[in-house]
């Protein structure tokens, strides 16, 4: 079957991977928020996301990460409050660096496009929609995806079937005809080569221990630079005409 759309992973795939420390992120929001208790908060809300993580993962993404304000609602958090807006935008800025798409997604997206074949992006977050909307517009290139998939939309996550089926869905093509491209073996490749895509492996991102396992998983093909997703593409095509 000829590849007709392929779809991205977010961090650590259209963007470089990043080593982040995600308790001085949160500090970014406590000290805004509550100065005088700031290393205390931005701990409970460290710990709230990486439990998250943690229980996403073990259950396959059955259960997902949900949202950012459950982690807010259960530190205590006034999420109506002008407090908690000023906060949440340094969180955001903090996180800003760490974001920029990498150098050959444009180029590499437009190709693909130009090939006749849809694009999509299905990332695990957290986040909500409109900041990854922003994020992608930024570094223009959000009108280059006919859909995206953000889990914090959605009840469960990658690995999950139910996630790559809805992209698989909304783009109108059979996992047969889709390949996925990521940088985890096993929320990424796992999940895409389970439902029946293939596998593109981007293998340079420093994966958590804790969020990561090796399942004997072989990716249908590994490439050393998101640019090089192209001829891989196009290979498999050529070999079906
Ligand atoms: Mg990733």
């Amino acid at each position: 079957m000829a590849i007709k759309a392929v779809i991205f992973d977010w961090g650590g795939t259209l963007t470089p991977w990043h080593n982040v420390d995600l308790l001085q992120l949160w500090l970014g929001y406590a000290t805004i928020y509550d100065p005088t208790n700031a290393d205390a908060l931005a701990e409970k809300l460290n710990q709230g996301e990486a439990s998250r993580w943690l229980r996403q993962f073990d259950t396959n993404g059955e259960v997902g990460t949900g949202v950012l304000d459950e982690l807010f609602h259960e530190a205590g958090v006034d999420t109506s409050s002008a407090k908690h807006h000023e906060a949440l935008k340094n969180y955001f800025a903090c996180w800003d660096p760490h974001t920029y798409t990498d150098s050959d997604a444009t180029d590499l997206l437009e190709s693909i496009r130009g090939h006749g074949i849809k694009t999509a992006v299905l990332s695990n977050t957290m986040w909500p929609r409109t900041h990854h909307e922003s994020v992608l517009e930024r570094d223009g290139i959000s009108h280059l995806f006919d859909y995206m998939l953000f889990t914090s939309e959605s009840p469960t996550g990658k690995p999950h079937q139910s996630v790559f089926a809805d992209v698989l869905y909304n783009l109108d093509v059979t996992a047969q005809e889709a390949a996925f491209v990521g940088d985890r073996l096993f929320d990424d490749i796992h999940g895409a080569q389970s439902v029946g895509m293939r596998g593109i492996w981007i293998p340079h991102s420093n994966i958590p221990a804790s969020q990561s396992t090796d399942l004997g998983i072989t990716p249908a093909a590994t490439v050393q630079k998101l640019g090089e997703v192209l001829d891989v593409v196009i290979n498999w095509n050529s070999q079906e005409s």
